[in-house]
């Protein structure tokens, strides 16, 4: 990779008050904190990681605008930053696992890959509705793919995509 995980992140804040959230396109915006669901469920199963702040932003989770979560700024970044610095092709084709339902195909830079498809175990909405543990693809067949927050919810996730 050209460009690390820090400083992709740090090209997020454009200032402490103006940020830039690459999913709507607008400087501006402030990002919401995690709703209080979340918080009083972690507490409640007692789940360890939870305010070691490893997993979410918990003061900065969505946008104000487009109300999409860190991780789908995140992955939206990402993908730009990779096209621009020509580490991914406009021309790839990408499959997403298990893609946030309202958001994944309004990136901007999901728009400009030319294939992108989504696969989900239930989703109705996914080009394919694929058990991870039992892909039907030939290997090779996608150049991309985003996987995330999926491998822990697969019963047997060695089998899972390999
Ligand atoms: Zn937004």
């Amino acid at each position: 990779m050209k460009f690390s995980m820090a400083k992709l992140m740090g090209m997020l804040y454009i200032s402490k008050y103006r940020v830039y959230c690459p999913v709507c396109c607008t400087v501006g915006v402030t990002f919401n904190p995690l709703p209080d669901f979340y918080t009083q469920n972690a507490m409640r199963y007692e789940y360890a990681h939870f305010s070691k702040r490893k997993m979410t932003a918990l003061d900065t989770y969505s946008c104000s605008k487009c109300s999409v979560s860190d991780r789908e700024r995140l992955y939206a970044y990402w993908l730009a930053a990779a096209i621009s610095a020509e580490v991914l092709s406009s021309t790839a084709n990408a499959i997403h696992f298990a893609p946030e339902k309202k958001s994944c195909r309004l990136y901007p830079s999901v728009k400009s890959l030319s294939d992108y498809q989504a696969a989900d175990l239930i989703m109705e909405e996914a080009d394919y509705r694929i058990n991870p543990m039992h892909l039907p693809f030939a290997d090779s067949s996608y150049d991309f793919f985003i996987c995330s927050h999926v491998l822990e919810h697969v019963p047997d996730d060695r089998t899972a995509y390999w």
